[in-house]
């Protein structure tokens, strides 16, 4: 094999109370890495499509940092090279896991050309590399359900246990990407460092209650759990129309919405298809009528996760 295209999906990081641990797949949006073997050593970016402020040096590249993980976790070391494509779909800053996309599609790829010699769950960490050059820190809740798919549990780092939930089938998530400026430096700031032992008991409360809705598949459950008090809080002033949105999606038979990665996309849970679409008519209207262009997005949870196209 000398050359290997993956897609991986955009994903829903945090999901309310299951801030920091909790995320999931989404269908049909993602990135797609496409990997070629070169006689050169070294990895290249040769182009990357869809994305003019996305840097193509390799040491600054997610897909190419996570990658050189990967090699360097081999047993052999490889003589030649790889280039790189990356055809993005997924705007940096969005919220939707856009540097995870890339992470975990070219790992995927790469460990397919090398002839698999990772699992998937194996490849997360060098994944997380990725991520540490795009934010600074190993997070795996937007590489973990892009790589596996389903809805994820990141319960520890140390060791790495990544949980795969039960979710039921229903589940349709609406997802609106207003087109407006969140810094992640920002979003991060503007968290509060220290809670009350009230919010605490609150928020895992909510988060048991999330794990445990998904579980029983009791979409009321899941709607009472979904509610942070963490970071929604703060974040959520981050985000135009942010109340609106919530009452929208509250009086149109939203299960709950909260904000999707450290935003500004935000995304709805619903128990049906026709509920999930007429949110999204509303909130596509919500931001145009305020001049406010945005993206919006229906999808299932993606059972598959990252997928070889060729
Ligand atoms: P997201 O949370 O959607 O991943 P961030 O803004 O947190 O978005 O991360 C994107 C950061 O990572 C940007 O600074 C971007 O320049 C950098 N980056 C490096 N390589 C990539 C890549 N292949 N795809 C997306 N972002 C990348």
């Amino acid at each position: 094999m000398k050359k290997c295209t993956v897609f991986a999906p955009a994903t829903v990081a945090n999901v309310g109370s299951g801030f920091d641990v909790l995320g999931f797949a989404l269908c049909d949006v993602g990135d797609t890495v496409h990997v070629k073997k070169s006689s050169t050593p070294g990895l290249v970016i040769e182009s990357i499509i869809g994305a003019n402020n996305i840097p193509s040096d390799p040491v600054k590249n997610v897909c190419t940092v996570a990658a050189q993980a990967l090699l360097d976790c081999l047993e052999e070391k490889q003589e030649n090279g790889y280039s790189f494509i990356i055809t993005k779909e997924v705007a940096a800053g969005s919220g939707l896991g856009s540097s995870a996309s890339s992470s975990a599609a070219a790992v995927v790829a790469l460990n397919e050309l090398l002839g698999s010699p990772f699992s998937r769950h194996d490849l997360i960490p060098f994944a997380m590399k990725g991520e540490a050059l795009a934010s600074g820190a190993e997070h795996a809740d937007n590489v973990a359900p892009s790589i596996l798919g389903g809805f994820t549990l990141i319960q520890s780092y140390e060791p790495l246990r990544v949980v795969n939930l039960h979710y039921p089938e229903e589940l349709v998530v609406t997802v609106v990407h207003p087109h407006v400026e969140v810094k992640t430096v920002d979003s991060k700031r503007i968290l509060k460092q220290n809670i009350s032992l009230k919010t605490a008991i609150t928020q895992w409360a909510n988060v048991g209650g999330l794990v445990a809705g998904l579980a029983q598949e009791n979409f009321e459950l899941i709607g009472h759990s979904l509610h942070d008090v963490v970071a929604e809080p703060t974040r959520s002033m981050l985000i135009p129309m942010y109340e609106q949105v919530k009452i929208i999606s509250r009086e149109m038979g939203g299960l709950g919405c909260s904000i999707s990665g450290s935003g500004p996309s935000i995304f709805v849970l619903t128990d049906s298809m026709e509920k999930a679409k007429n949110i999204a008519d509303s909130l596509e209207s919500l931001y145009m009528n305020n001049f406010i262009s945005c993206d919006v997005y229906l999808s299932k949870i993606n059972k598959m996760g990252c997928q070889v196209i060729q």
